[in-house]
């Protein structure tokens, strides 16, 4: 009966929203029979109305800019939000007040639709609650927890009446030096996609866009974004189709699926095309094969880079027809309204059809109606009690929690005990910016370091949990300069302490400023470490980075290492609650933790350990040199957990049999805690290179002390296939193997 009643539901669900589908469909085709062609290009220009240069200018919009660009150019879309400064809720509304004011001026009445990089928490509101970024939302494996954060931020974003996230990162990074790293869900296809379904989940409330507690989301940046191969931001990669289909592209495949109604491209170029310029990419396969019917809008410029940066345009309008005719539906930031002069004039002179602006003016007016906004662009606050709630920051909390990685315990150092002198030291000790990293323009400013009374660094929640007295501290080191002075302080200090928390990282960047040429941690830093060592303390090392910064030179003299990532504004208070055991740690690496910068293997390397332990040759030199610092998936816990009774429910398939697989995990220590159980999948055998092995489910689940569960998980036939050189999915025939925690089974496809 309760089988009938849902399908029943669902039923009724999908009809009801078709119809609403078809009612807007109706709506656009009508509102676009009555456009003009400049109001049809205006739609398709995005500008921002922020005043960047005038020093101290706290929460001003250009106001004139803005009602110019309505007026006179029919803009559809603005973007991005005054710097310095974050303005109140009050000053959002009325801000969109003044928009939707003057969008209601106009000939049709079509309001703008505004998008902002809201991407851990409504950022750019004061007092809006701060998640940590996405790199530790990955380290979570709890897509419920993370499907949550983002309801909220969707809440708090639309309670700024800002209607539109440019999130979530879909990059898929090879390259862990790549200075937005932090912004992606890490190293692995399918934890990607998981994560990525859930955020989407989350800001579009379940596929109800149109919800006053919902935003439109923005994957990003479509596509081979993350895979430069220098590293660096916005430079090129080289990604062979066939990879770019088995790993980048079902990322945004099952985003797609879950609903995400916009996408932006990628600033780079892939095997010497820029994306923006590639109809390949944005209509073949996103728009056609992939059946994407949202908006696709440029990133900041990039349509005039086609001429200026990648030279493949010999003139700006040359530019503008390459990427409307590859597909873009949105140009953002076009300077001087160059875009618009320039694409009306295409379209008047035939080279640029008609049908081209429709579809990208129908992609773009589809999602303003499944917004709402012909209704209601202005927030009223009254329906929004609980932005930066108690609730709200218990979420924030939580989530740094479960993101938090304990990657070495040595001697279970940890969990501290509150009567031990502690020395807390290193340059992220005392920082809230490093612990929220960079598209966190709170408050004062990118630079400025002054949040609210109630968020604590590193330091101040060590403050809070043992009183001040209690606490030895001094910088220790910057992250940049060297100041033996400082260390020295350090050193004498530490011989005050039975041990020492050391708190080293990152300065917080966004894109390009977080480029770098060397992967190992700052100088600066290491020699704080290593001086540190000298005294023979037991360490508790906290990272605070957004990629992993080699620690090679001193990590065997740490005792604990600790991965926070960008833990946000509860990450220092859930990380002291770690610390001291009032916590059980869970989180777990999201990529490999390279230990040379030379040796940038993913968990997923190809050959490995095909001969028993200890034979000498070439196999096992190989496998040796494969030896990350930490390898993905690790996370330790203050319990231990035993897995037993790996079973597969048949040992021969055939090509149309899901596999069942269970195990029974058991909580063996005495703590209660958290375990996530990962099923890795080898294809032992393949016309293409297999690889060692592959994540294709994940669960975490909750154990109390001596308690057990029996994990289950179904893979299809997709999970068994990979993308050959005709790309197309297959999976051949032959032995796969399961491996789940130590534990292995085999099973033939036939
Ligand atoms: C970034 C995007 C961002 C956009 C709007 C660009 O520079 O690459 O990720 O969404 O700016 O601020």
């Amino acid at each position: 009966l309760f089988i009938c009643a849902l399908s029943f539901y669902s039923v009724s669900w999908s009809q009801s929203s078709n119809a609403k589908s078809a009612e807007i469909n109706a709506k656009v085709s009508e509102l676009i029979s009555k456009m003009t062609l400049e109001e049809k290009v205006g739609q398709m220009t995005q500008i921002t109305v922020t005043i960047f240069e005038k020093q101290g200018a706290k929460g001003v919009f250009d106001i004139e800019k803005l009602k110019n660009g309505i007026q006179t150019h029919h803009i559809g879309s603005i973007l991005n939000v005054p710097n310095p400064g974050a303005p109140t809720l009050q000053k959002w509304q009325e801000t969109m007040n003044v928009i939707s004011g003057e969008a209601i001026k106009t000939r049709l009445k079509i309001p703008v639709l505004y998008g902002i990089d809201a991407i851990h928490g409504a950022s750019y509101t004061t007092g809006a609650t701060l998640f940590p970024q996405q790199i530790g939302l990955a380290a979570t494996f709890n897509t419920e927890l993370v499907k949550r954060s983002a309801q909220i931020s969707a809440y708090e974003t639309r309670a700024s009446s800002i209607p539109w996230v440019f999130s979530p990162d879909l990059d898929f990074p090879r390259n862990p030096a790549w200075s937005r790293m932090w912004e992606s869900f890490g190293e692995d296809a399918y934890l990607s996609s998981q994560m990525a379904v859930a955020l989407v989940d989350g800001f579009e409330g379940d596929n109800n866009v149109g919800s006053k507690y919902s935003v439109a989301s923005c994957m990003k940046h479509y596509i081979g974004y993350g895979s430069t191969t220098t590293g660096k931001d916005r430079t090129p990669s080289i990604i062979p189709e066939r990879l770019l289909r088995q790993y980048d592209l079902t990322i945004y495949q099952a985003a797609i699926k879950a609903g995400a109604k916009s996408v932006m491209v990628s600033s780079g170029e892939i095997n010497g095309t820029p994306v923006h310029a590639s109809k390949h990419l944005l209509t073949d396969i996103l728009k056609n094969e992939l059946g994407f019917s949202g908006v696709i809008v440029t990133d900041w410029k990039d349509i005039i880079y086609l001429h200026t940066r990648h030279k493949v345009a010999e003139t700006q309008r040359e530019a503008v027809r390459m990427a409307v005719m590859a597909g873009i539906d949105m140009s953002m930031v076009p300077e001087d309204y160059s875009f618009y002069t320039l694409l009306l004039d295409l379209v008047q002179k035939g080279e640029v059809p008609m049908s081209r602006i429709d579809d990208a003016v129908s992609r773009i007016l589809k999602m303003k109606f499944e917004l709402n906004l012909f209704q209601n662009t202005v927030a009223n606050l009254k329906d929004y009690p609980k932005f930066g709630s108690a609730e709200h920051i218990e979420e924030a909390y939580k989530t740094a929690a479960e993101s938090i990685t304990l990657l070495k315990n040595d001697k279970s150092v940890l969990p501290l005990d509150k009567n031990e002198k502690i020395l807390v030291t290193g340059a992220t000790a005392n920082s809230m910016k490093y612990l929220n990293g960079g598209w966190s323009y709170t408050w004062q400013g990118e630079n400025s370091d002054t949040y609210a009374a109630d968020k604590f660094t590193i330091l101040e929640a060590f403050q809070n949990k043992l009183g001040e007295e209690n606490v030895l501290y001094t910088k220790g080191a910057d992250l940049e300069i060297e100041d033996d002075g400082e260390i020295q302080k350090a050193v004498d200090l530490a011989k005050n302490a039975s041990k020492i928390v050391l708190c080293l990282g990152e300065k917080n960047y966004t894109e390009t400023p977080g480029d770098i040429s060397d992967l190992y941690m700052s100088k600066s830093q290491i020699k704080l470490a290593l001086a540190l060592a000298k005294l023979n303390k037991p360490i508790v090392l906290v990272l605070n980075e957004g990629r992993p910064r080699l620690i090679s030179d001193f990590a065997d003299h740490m005792s604990a290492v600790l991965q926070c990532y960008l833990p946000g504004n509860e990450g220092a208070r859930a990380l002291v609650d770690i610390l001291y055991g009032d916590v059980n740690p869970s989180g777990r690496l999201p990529y490999n933790y390279p230990k040379y910068p030379n040796s940038l293997e993913k968990y997923n390397r190809k050959y490995t350990e095909s001969i028993s332990e200890g034979e000498q040759n070439d196999d096992a030199k190989y496998e040796k040199s494969y030896s990350p610092q930490f390898e993905f998936g690790t996370g330790l816990s203050y319990t231990t957990f035993k897995y037993s009774n790996l079973k597969i429910d048949k040992a021969e398939i055939s090509s149309s049999d899901d596999v069942n697989v269970s195990v029974t995990v058991t909580n063996s220590g005495s703590k209660a805690g958290k375990e996530t159980v990962l099923l890795y999948l080898s294809d032992n055998f393949a016309t293409i290179t297999p690889e060692f092995k592959s994540l294709k489910r994940f669960q975490k689940i909750n154990l109390a002390p001596n308690e057990s569960k029996t994990v289950t998980f179904t893979l299809n036939q997709k999970d068994l296939q990979f993308v050959n050189n005709d790309l197309k999915w297959v999976a051949e025939k032959g032995t796969f193997t399961i491996r789940v925690a130590d534990l292995n089974q085999d099973f033939l496809l036939k």
